[in-house]
């Protein structure tokens, strides 16, 4: 970090001095014309740097270094999510795809089998449902993720679906093979810390206020309890345009891979909001680098219980998967 005083206020550059040599750190004092400039390296946690902040007459603290450790390439290069019976994801592109909410075994299944006769391997289906609005279908709860763990095994596929409480976690553990953290509750760090110290592979989404720290450091909580198998997700954040439901960040996906290990994916059904547009952005993402996309489909998308608008239909779906075919064979990258 570095220590930005006035260069006339003595007192609190001895304040100052003080407080850094108690502290052990190492340091150096450069008077500039107006200002004493002071170097800090060291061990610095956030709160130090806060206290530094604190001191009175303290006219700035900058930190240099990033906040979060554990998720950089700095801690390891690479990433690998195992999700059991040869399913992973950052060695290979995948499409995680299925309905926004699981609405009955019959639609589930009708799903599931259209996407694993595509070769689709991950099934996503919601059980419990934060809507904004109270009187929307909230999910069929717990008789959900067992239609999904018997949905997705009669198909050969795992399975992904949003916790949204503690109290259900021991259910999610039995029945599902990728616990999401949904965006709403990105922030929410007891949830964090105890599906971090589960040890299952867990797919994180990025809050729609979040920034790209704030996101990197919800994803360090996991971490700090162990759990290595993050999946990140970047599903847009608020915007005043209307046009779109949120504003996916696609720069997200470079940016992301360039300072972490961990696996990116694209939810461009969340992100962008309206089924026409989601192909093209789908077929973005394989360019830029993404390890997989996550998508919201259903056979009839206008009688879907919950984010009907943005799921593509199996038309859509199938030329979606056809083009990232081709685009993954021409940069001569696995199939999806
Ligand atoms: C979802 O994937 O169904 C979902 C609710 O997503 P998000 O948390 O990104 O809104
Ligand atoms: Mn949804």
């Amino acid at each position: 970090m570095i220590i930005v005083l006035k260069r006339d206020n003595k007192s609190v550059l001895e304040d100052v001095r003080r407080r850094l040599m108690s502290g052990g750190f190492q340091f150096s004092v450069l008077e500039g014309v107006k200002y004493t400039v002071i170097p800090v390296v060291g061990d610095l946690s956030a709160s130090d740097i806060n206290r530094f902040r604190s001191v009175p007459g303290v006219e700035k603290v900058l930190r240099i270094s990033s906040p979060y450790y554990l998720v950089t390439k700095e801690y390891k290069t690479k990433s690998v999510v195992d999700v059991g019976d040869g399913v992973s994801i950052g060695n290979q592109f995948q499409l995680i795809a299925g309905p926004c909410s699981v609405e009955s075994e019959e639609s589930l299944d009708r799903i599931a089998a259209f996407l694993a006769g595509k070769g689709v391997r991950l099934l996503r289906a919601g059980a419990y449902k934060m809507r904004s609005s109270p009187y929307s279908f909230q999910g069929l709860g717990e008789e959900g993720l067992r239609i999904i763990r018997e949905v997705s095994q009669r198909h050969g596929m795992r399975s992904v679906s949003e916790i949204i409480d503690l109290r259900s976690l021991d259910s999610f553990l039995e029945h599902i093979d990728i616990i999401q953290v949904g965006a709403r509750n990105m922030y929410n760090y007891a949830l964090l810390r105890e599906v971090g110290r589960s040890g299952k592979p867990v797919l994180l989404k990025r809050a729609p206020s979040a920034r790209i720290e704030d996101f990197l450091l919800a994803a360090e909580y996991l971490m700090l309890e162990g759990n290595e198998q993050i999946i990140l997700c970047e599903r847009g954040s608020l915007t005043f345009d209307e046009a779109v439901r949120s504003a996916i960040n696609m720069a997200a996906i470079p940016i992301l891979k360039d300072i972490s290990h961990l696996p990116v994916i694209i939810d461009p059904s969340h992100g962008v909001g309206i089924a026409r547009y989601i192909p093209a952005v789908s077929e973005a993402s394989v360019l830029l680098g993404a390890d997989g996309v996550m998508l919201e489909v259903h056979f009839d998308p206008s009688n879907a219980l919950s984010d009907g608008f943005q799921s593509v239909n199996f038309d859509q779906f199938s030329h979606i998967h056809e083009r990232i075919g081709k685009i993954l064979s021409c940069l001569g990258c696995t199939r999806c």
